[in-house]
Parts: C-alpha cells; structure tokens; sequence
C-alpha cells in the first residue's frame, strides 16, 4: 500500500498508508512523479481552509504535479509509461460559465487536491483521461509540476494585457509572482519592478529578468518620478497585498489581483483607490494555457526549475509545510518525490 500526505486542520499534515480507489472508464492511473507545494496548499495548511473552501475531513493536497500513465490512453495517442501532466481542474461541461468558455469559473468543478476531491501527494492517483496533458520529449517531473502555477501566470498576464514597454510592479515574488515577472517579459511589458520583503526572493526576481527589486512598495514611488506603475500585478499572501497594489498604481491605472490573502480578507484606504479611478481584476486560477505553457517551457523562454529551492521525499513533506509556514529563511518552492517513485 502506498503512503499519502493528509491534512487534517490547521497546522496538522501528516503521511499516512493510502487507500486507492476504485478507478472510472474515463479515469487512468497515474504514477506520481513529482508533486509541487504551491501557496494554496499552504493556506489549507496554515489556515484549515480558504474562505469556505474548509478541511471537514482529512485530505491530501497537491494540483501541481505529473506522473507516468499505468495504461494506454489511445484517445490521447499516449503509451503506458508515457510522463504527462495533469490540468487539475475538472469543469463541468454544461453551467452557463463553461458553455462561455470559462471553465476555471465552473461553480461545479472537481478540482483535484482541493478539499474534498484528493489531489497528488501521494504514491498513485486516477484522473480522468481528458484532464491529461501529454508533454514534449524532453520534459521532466518538474517541468510537468510547473506548467501548473505557470498557467496561473499566464492567466494573470492574460488579464493585465501589458503594453509595449509598459512598466510593471508585481508585488510578491514567490513562484507565482517569479513566474509572472517572465510571461510579463515574453508579452513585451517593460521595466518590472518587484517588491518582496524577503532577500532571496528579491535575488531571484532580479536574477529572472526584475529591473528593480525592493522590500517595501512606498519604493514604487521613487522609481517611478512618484507617478507610480500603470499596471501593477499583486502575487502576494498578505492581507495587505490589495492596500499595496493601490499604492503603487498609478492615477488610471490597473490592477489585477492574483494572491490569495492570509485571514481572507482585504484591507485598504478607499480614497486611494478611488481617487485613481483604477481598474481592477481579480484572476481566478486560468484559462486555455497548457499549449502556451508547454511552448515557454519547451523553449526556455521561461525558467521553472531555477526558484525550485528544495526538494521533499513524501515522508518528509510535513516537515516542508511547516517551513513554508514559517517563513523559513531560503523557502521558495518545494517540490515532493512520493518515495517510491524517486527520481
Ligand atoms: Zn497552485
Ligand atoms: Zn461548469
């Protein structure tokens, strides 16, 4: 039997023998290869839950991840043993925001590794076959894993539409706030200016294409001839991040809302948001991305592996929740090796 991490509630993940299920006709059995821990799964960590999004019994995160299929799935062209990915979001195919085309507003998704449906932290998991994604020669685990948070990124950058040169803030630059400084970059965006209050996280951002790279958003200002940035992208935790990306737009400006706030909820000062007549959007997990996220990878025109700072056995991944918790200093992203499969 193989093991699985579960979380039980606030600040309680633990691995535990995992009982897979009876497989569908329109499932496969998936090998884990590798699984990321992304800053949603810490907030059911840190939190219990999102929102009403709450842990009522034990389940097992993970919607970034990739495995080798058991079986052939011909529909798809794909071999047992083939290494794929997974799009983690099962929409329902028929409510009004699907037949619109946006399946990642689907009130009725099945969303794998979101509380109650278990996700990948685990040894083996059936997914249904028209949620897999088959990947390019070449790829790996990893890649597989990141195609996920860098389809979030996509989505973001979808919605910001950045102009030719346009100078960018992205406040918060964990994996998905790193990972949105590139895509910005690929779509022709200008001076990014990223705010983090973490050192490392600051290096990295500059390492990966950042022009200015600050702790505090009041630098904004001195960057900017205190005009502030026309586009200002929020990827932070904090229930601070909405106050922040209004003070560093500019008069006009616009902001798109990507994080998710500790404590779900916002503060900010309404005038300063309201005397710049600002445009606001909020992004809710991602469109028709994988084609564009497999390109970027494939080309290296985006760089997923350089912000993977650790590296987990499964045994191990309660141990990585609680760092990330912390704020461990170094934490950037973990990725997770179910132990029998290690590679
Ligand atoms: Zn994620
Ligand atoms: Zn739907």
């Amino acid at each position: 039997m193989s093991s699985a991490l579960y979380l039980h509630g606030p600040n309680d993940a633990r691995v535990a023998p995992f009982n897979l299920r009876e497989g569908r006709p329109n499932e496969v059995l998936l090998r884990i290869g590798a699984v990321g821990l992304c800053g949603s799964d810490l907030h059911y960590y840190k939190d219990g839950g999102i929102g009403a999004a709450c842990i009522v019994s034990p389940f097992v995160p993970g919607h970034e991840f990739g495995g080798w299929l058991e079986a052939d799935v011909p529909e798809l062209g794909l071999r047992e043993g083939a290494l794929v990915a997974v799009d983690p979001n099962g929409a329902c195919g028929h409510c009004p925001q699907c037949r619109a085309g946006h399946a990642n507003l689907c009130p009725n998704v099945e969303f794998i590794g979101a509380p109650p449906f278990d996700g990948a932290m685990t040894g083996r998991l059936w997914v249904p076959k028209r949620q897999v994604i088959p990947l390019p020669d070449g790829f790996t685990p990893l890649d597989a894993v990141m195609l996920e948070p860098l389809g979030v990124a996509i989505h973001a950058v979808d919605l910001a539409k950045p102009r030719l040169l346009e100078r960018v803030a992205v406040l918060g630059c964990g994996p998905i706030g790193l990972l949105i400084l590139q895509v910005l970059r690929v779509a022709g965006a200008g001076d990014i200016l990223a705010i983090d209050p973490q050192p490392h996280r600051r290096d990295m951002a500059l390492r990966l294409g950042a022009t200015q790279a600050g702790a505090d958003v009041a630098e904004i200002a001195g960057w900017t001839e205190g005009l502030g940035a026309p586009l200002v992208v929020e990827a932070t935790n904090s229930p601070n991040g909405f106050r922040d990306a209004v003070q560093a737009a500019s008069i006009g400006g616009r902001v798109v809302l990507v994080g998710i706030p500790d404590g779900d909820s916002y503060t900010l000062p309404a005038s300063a948001a309201r005397r710049r007549a600002l445009g606001v959007k909020f992004s809710r997990r991602m469109g028709e991305v994988y084609p564009r996220a497999i390109a970027l990878v494939a080309a290296g025109r985006v760089d997923v592996t350089s912000m993977v700072s650790h590296r987990s056995s499964l045994e191990d991944g309660p141990a990585a929740f609680a760092a990330h918790a912390a704020d461990e200093p170094g934490r950037l992203k973990t990725i997770i090796y179910p132990r029998e499969n290690n590679v």
